[in-house]
């Protein structure tokens, strides 16, 4: 794999991968606990890009 997946991704600073803070949704993340690398982005708009035909 050329691409790992450290390169999409990296572990939200705000709540460290929790997902939450107080039991509210981290804002920084959405809820998802990792926040997107610009690889990432780039690789999530890609796809987008030809899923939503
Ligand atoms: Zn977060």
């Amino acid at each position: 794999m050329v691409i790992a997946t450290d390169d999409l991704e990296v572990a939200c600073p705000h709540c460290e991968r929790a997902g939450e803070i107080e039991g509210k949704p981290c804002p920084a993340c959405s809820g998802k606990g990792v926040i997107l690398t610009a690889q990432g982005n780039t690789l999530l708009d890609f796809i987008q890009k030809h899923l939503n035909k």
